[in-house]
């Protein structure tokens, strides 16, 4: 006997949902993140939804939570009228006005909204796109939606794809090693394009673009691609370690259009690295003036503090003088590790020296963090890993027809363990295997497989899963699997 009541926590959870239903009742706009969920669920009187300017709306589906910058909701499709369907973002704001006040007429991410989804909006407002207005077309109370929210709502049928009932009815067996063979294709892909890249620069530059390109994580591929392909322009030629490191993050930030251009006039200690590596790039500009890049190249919006490309060249710095990363990979690859000491020692080999500014600052103009942070986190490590550097070798071994090492490498590929959560992986499970987290144990290969089924099939359909062949393959698989 535990002494607690048996429906304490069910109190606990009532008493803290009375404080919005009394705003409510002064009328007050709920919190836009249970709009976002009344929307994803659709808790609507669906066939009286009507814009403010009186055409009807059909939502054929509400599109798919995008957890990121942009709008809230991408490839929705939806029906004005008697027109076509078609598809398209929504976002959701508490009032009309919000879509000026926000930007959102401005900035490009939002030029494909079919939809402003707003709580109330004055009926003569003014509205560059289509505008629905949800206050008068609940399907319930605001107060007994928001109790509903509180406990798990789970992932609307709506937005399970079709293959999520046959995904759901293989066993785990069948449902591990069609992952695996998805992830088997991933490592392929990516390995086909390290060897294709090689043929071109070679083997070891081919690696110093991929691990870039890997650093820009998804928002700045391309931008960080670019400045690997300029790294033999760009080699510094300090003998001293530290100065070879401060004057190449100057040539790094510099050629990659991220410096200033000019300094600012009051002093901090940001200010006093700034100038440093200003001083060293102010010299030298001239002669990289025709391959800088334009700062509009670069994405910053909805990036974590820790993905700020401008920390990730410093990092690259380090890298790249200490010259011998290529070797030290080679060393890991072919030391014998555990399966459980795998991303720590891929780690160790990824860590920079110390690095007295970046080691306290996210970006070249943030305050000094209160607790000094590693260049590169574990997770981090995980992506090279699997994108990068398992590839990498995988793709090399099968060159010089070393099966023993292509193994090796795929052994490795398999056993490493799961990556962080991301949107992506997020909206993966949600429409294959509606939103069932813990079914499969997952490592960073099964992950790789899911994303690859998605690029497969997904990507191939709409979110109706029209056309879309999988359900029907799994269906067979588990017939055969079950014979
Ligand atoms: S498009 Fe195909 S693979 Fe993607 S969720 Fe729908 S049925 Fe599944």
């Amino acid at each position: 006997m535990s002494g607690i009541a048996p429906n304490l926590y069910e109190q606990w959870r009532a008493s803290t949902r009375a404080a919005p239903a009394l705003r409510e009742a002064a009328d007050a706009a709920p919190p836009e993140r249970l709009l976002q969920h009344i929307w994803q669920h659709q808790r609507l009187r669906r066939e009286q939804l009507r814009t403010l300017d009186g055409q009807q709306v059909c939502v054929l589906h509400p599109g798919f939570w995008n957890h990121e910058a942009g709008p809230d909701f991408r490839n929705a499709i939806l029906q004005f009228g008697t027109a076509s369907p078609h598809s398209g973002d929504i976002e959701i704001d508490l009032h009309s006005a919000g879509w000026r006040a926000h930007r959102h007429d401005r900035n490009a991410a939002y030029r494909n909204v079919i939809l402003h989804v707003v709580w109330d909006a004055e009926s003569d407002a003014h509205c560059a796109v289509p505008t629905l207005a949800l206050k008068l077309r609940l399907d319930a109370p605001l107060n007994e939606l928001s109790a509903w929210f509180g406990h798990d709502a789970g992932v609307p049928d709506l937005l399970a794809g079709r293959c999520s009932a046959p995904l759901r009815d293989l066993s785990m067996n069948a449902l591990c090693e069609l992952l695996q063979q998805a992830a088997r294709i991933r490592l392929r892909r990516k390995a086909s394009e390290f060897a294709a890249r090689a043929r071109q620069v070679g083997w070891e530059r081919a690696l110093w673009e991929g691990l870039f390109a890997a650093l820009g994580y998804k928002h700045n591929v391309w931008p960080m691609r670019r400045v690997a392909e300029l790294l033999p322009l760009l080699a510094a030629g300090d003998s001293n370690k530290r100065g070879a490191v401060l004057s190449l993050q100057a040539r790094l930030l510099g050629v990659s259009g991220m410096l200033p251009a000019e300094l600012p006039r009051t002093q901090s200690g940001a200010d006093d690295y700034l100038r440093r590596i200003w001083d060293h790039w102010w010299r030298e500009r001239g002669e990289f003036v025709d391959v800088t890049l334009p700062r509009a190249l670069w994405r910053f919006n909805g990036l974590r503090p820790a993905n700020h490309p401008q920390r990730r060249l410093a990092l690259a710095a380090h890298w790249l003088v200490e010259e011998n990363l290529p070797d030290k990979l080679e060393r890991w690859f072919t030391s014998e590790i555990s399966d459980g000491g795998l991303s720590g020692s891929l780690m160790e080999v990824f860590q920079a020296g110390r690095d007295d500014f970046w080691s306290s600052h996210w970006t070249l103009r943030s305050a000094r963090m209160a607790k000094p942070q590693p260049l590169l986190g574990a997770h981090r490590v995980t992506d090279l890993a699997v994108n990068v550097v398992l590839p990498w070798f995988w793709t090399r071994a099968e060159a010089g027809r070393n099966s023993t090492l292509q193994q090796a490498a795929e052994h490795r590929y398999y056993s490493w363990p799961a990556s962080e959560d991301n949107a992506l992986l997020r909206l993966a499970r949600q429409r294959l295997l509606a939103g069932a987290n813990a079914r499969a144990p997952w490592t960073a290969a099964r992950q790789q497989g899911l994303l690859q089924i998605v690029r497969d099939f997904c990507d191939h359909s709409n979110s109706l899963c029209e056309n879309c062949r999988f359900p029907e393959l799994v269906r067979n698989l588990d017939a055969t699997a079950a014979e």
